[in-house]
């Protein structure tokens, strides 16, 4: 088989939401997002099967010719090569190129006729979930939307912490604990290297002292709680605290994570497939035997609007290639009604939904297992 030729799909016309969100990691200055965006890689052949990955949206012309010359004429399953030449530690890359990665193992995987989790070596068909919220409310509003998603089967739910002052995000905490009671895992997300215009970012002094609170409340993990580059005041945090310290979605290549692991800045790692430039589904991989072999996690990091159902297919099939001791959730995010099931995985078939035990079933066709909605494709094209 032979790769014949490679093309990013992008909607041009804006995917208008029923509502416009704020992203909380940008506020207080962010401005109301009001549509969402689309691009996947499409790898095709001479066979007549065609792999698809997320991203690629940033890919210009320029870079998109000179993958089609290394890339066109050569044969998929050398998916290791192409890591090596675009994504290892030499790799020229410093553009996401995990789209690539994935529509090469969506490749491999419908050749052989079976979703990429088996061709890894399978672990489990199901993978647990945390439903990731995405905007700051109230602490009621936050309370009702957890009781409801409780109720529902979700086991697992993620706030987000990055108030002007920090002492409401713990109300926010409080108030949703004492809601659920200890029926419900919470995770926080601080977003504390994230890029917001006019933020009030918390110190390292902050910082532990919201760890120390949060941790009597037993709150599963903090993520992002410092920059990424203050690798001493996360470790100083992964230290004093029983709570695990999560974090990296913005770590560009698997070395940056080995080297987040044995700095032992993080208990648990956040790997991505879509946004680090040289990581894909092959780096998570690697990331995840990293963390396994210094006694630490993932917890993969999926979130991009439009094409999340694509990214969370192809994330689940490296999930559950991994026990729960490595990979004991994987992110689902879900912010109603700007993002609800059908504005974030509308370019599925099947959209991948949680069970009434808090998991999602691994997709299950041949590749990263889903197939994509021509129709909603061709409406914004
Ligand atoms: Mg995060």
């Amino acid at each position: 088989m032979k790769i014949t030729d490679i093309n990013i799909v992008r909607n041009r016309k804006p995917i208008v939401l029923p509502e416009a969100w704020k992203p909380a990691w940008g506020m207080p200055d962010v401005k109301p997002m009001k549509t969402t965006n689309f691009s996947f890689v499409e790898i095709h052949t001479d066979e007549g099967i065609t792999g698809i990955g997320p991203g690629g949206g940033r890919l210009s012309p320029g870079f998109i010719d000179r993958l089609k010359n290394f890339l066109v004429g050569s044969d998929p399953f050398y998916v290791a090569k192409f890591s090596e030449e675009y994504m290892g530690v030499r790799g020229i890359s410093r553009t996401p190129l995990g789209g690539v990665d994935t529509a090469l193992w969506d490749v491999v995987g419908k050749a052989s006729g079976k979703p990429v989790y088996k061709l890894l070596g399978a672990y489990r068909d199901r993978v647990p979930v945390y439903v990731a919220t995405c905007q700051l409310h109230s602490p009621t509003e936050h309370a009702k939307e957890a009781v409801k998603y409780r109720n529902e089967g979700v086991r697992a739910i993620k706030l987000r912490l990055h108030r002007q002052n920090h002492t409401d995000d713990l109300e926010v905490v409080k108030t949703v604990r004492d809601a659920v009671g200890d029926d419900m895992i919470i995770m926080v997300d601080a977003n504390q290297n994230n890029y917001s215009p006019n933020y009030n970012y918390w110190s390292r002094r902050t910082a532990m002292w919201m760890a120390k609170k949060l941790d009597a409340m037993g709150i599963y993990y903090l993520e992002d709680p410092l920059p990424l580059s203050d690798v001493e005041g996360l470790k100083q945090l992964a230290d004093t605290v029983d709570m695990y310290i999560s974090g990296g979605e913005h770590a560009q290549d698997v070395n940056q994570f080995a080297f987040l692991l044995f700095s032992r800045a993080f208990d648990i790692v956040k790997p991505d497939i879509t946004m680090g430039a040289r990581i894909g589904m092959s780096g998570s991989k690697k990331v995840a035997h990293i963390a396994e072999s210094v006694g630490r996690m993932i917890v993969p990091h999926v979130f991009t609007s439009g094409i999340q159902g694509l990214h969370l297919a192809a994330t689940l099939q490296v999930a559950a290639t991994l026990p729960a001791r490595v990979c004991p959730y994987v992110e689902y995010g879900l912010e109603p009604p700007a993002l609800t099931i059908e504005t974030l995985q509308g370019l599925l078939k099947e959209p991948i939904v949680i069970d009434g035990d808090g998991c999602v079933q691994v997709p299950q066709l041949p590749g990263i297992g889903v197939e994509v909605n021509e129709e909603m494709v061709q409406k914004y094209l």
